[in-house]
């Protein structure tokens, strides 16, 4: 197990009274043991940690797993149970966000009776601090994504395509040593710019279009995530005026920003902001997420998030407007939370720019 992490899956063990805690999802794995690999389950025995994996990936498992032992399965659920059982395991969690109920069934039927305890936001909020090390990953993804925007910036004029943006983009990232997108990116312009997941189309960008450009590589396993609104030439008074309103939500929820502060009353600031301008029923999504191994992870910034941010914690703040035949405008930034306050991670301008041609 990794530096300190076994610490937190024993405090979770204590505080849900389980003798055994199976561990399905990928990237908690990695999170908690180093595994890169795409099949495997972790399984914590009172003090002890066991790495499963199959034949494909023993080898691999060996030069990065630190568990107490590695063990190679056949058929991964028996193995799993048999493990089990030789512990005498009997009140068992498991990370319920990654097991299905046909594969909960095939488990639950291959050992004796157990007590199961499905557990979700406990391991959630496993990843939720970030480390010294962890912060230079999601930094480093940061800095490429700055770097491939001023690289790409010249190609962005009327007449070329949502899509070839998006490739350029993706070549530079790649190129820069970015390991793979974050998500498909989103590139919508002129009235594409209203759908808040418009992936890249054929549509070239003509003078008036507000561009939405949505993009994120990743850097040891860690993702940046960040949004800019251009305006290609000259964009009407609407326009203007409604990405004027983001931009000013997206200050303001930054300049909130205090270790304590309950998430939803972050997730608030943008949000009555937007309302107080009368475009509340624009604002369809929630203000962010945070980032970290997953692009979308613990905690959610919204209005239903109780917790409180904590100093450590990586999140975006991306207000968005969205209106269904004029356009749109998102702005997204991804920062850390300090104990003063935040720093920001990614670090393209924000400001309104407009594209001359
Ligand atoms: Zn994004
Ligand atoms: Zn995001």
């Amino acid at each position: 197990m990794i530096e300190q992490r076994g610490q937190f899956i024993q405090d979770i063990l204590i505080s849900e009274n389980l003798d055994a805690l199976l561990i399905f999802g990928l990237t908690n794995i990695r999170y908690l043991s180093g595994f890169t690999g795409t099949d495997g389950v972790l399984l914590i025995k009172g003090d002890e940690s066991v790495f499963l994996t199959d034949s494909r990936y023993f080898s691999q498992a060996q030069e990065q797993v630190s568990t107490d032992r590695i063990c190679c399965y056949n058929n991964k659920l028996q193995e799993v149970a048999d493990e089990l059982s030789t512990g005498g395991s009997q009140r068992v969690g498991f990370d319920a966000d990654s097991v299905s109920v046909a594969m909960f069934e095939g488990l639950s039927g291959l050992t004796g009776p157990l007590q199961w305890t499905p557990l979700s936001t406990q391991l959630q909020a496993l990843r939720g601090i970030k480390t010294e090390k962890e912060l230079a990953a999601l930094k480093a993804a940061a800095n490429l994504n700055h770097q491939a925007f001023d690289a790409v910036l010249p190609l962005i004029q009327p007449g070329v395509t949502e899509r070839e943006i998006a490739l350029e983009l993706e070549f530079v990232l790649k190129r820069l040593g970015g390991e793979a997108n974050a998500f498909d990116f989103i590139v919508a312009s002129g009235l594409r710019g209203a759908l808040p997941h418009g992936v890249a189309s054929e549509k070239k960008m003509i003078a008036g279009d507000l561009l939405t450009i949505d993009f994120g590589t990743r850097v040891d396993g860690y993702h940046s995530d960040e949004t800019v609104t251009l305006a290609i030439g000259e964009v009407d008074r609407k326009l203007r005026q409604i990405f004027d309103i983001v931009l000013e939500a997206h200050d303001l929820a930054l300049a909130a920003i205090q270790p304590e502060m309950p998430i939803c009353d972050l997730d608030a600031v943008a949000r009555d902001y937007i309302a107080s301008k009368g475009y509340a029923e624009y604002f369809g999504h929630s203000l962010g997420h945070g980032v970290g191994l997953d692009v979308h992870e613990y905690p959610a910034v919204s209005a239903r998030t109780e917790q409180k941010l904590l100093a450590g914690m990586v999140i975006t703040v991306e207000p968005g407007i969205y209106i269904p035949d004029v356009g749109g405008v998102r702005i997204e930034d991804t920062v850390v939370v300090t104990t003063g306050g935040f720093e920001a991670l990614t670090s393209i301008p924000k400001q309104f720019t407009q594209i001359q041609n």
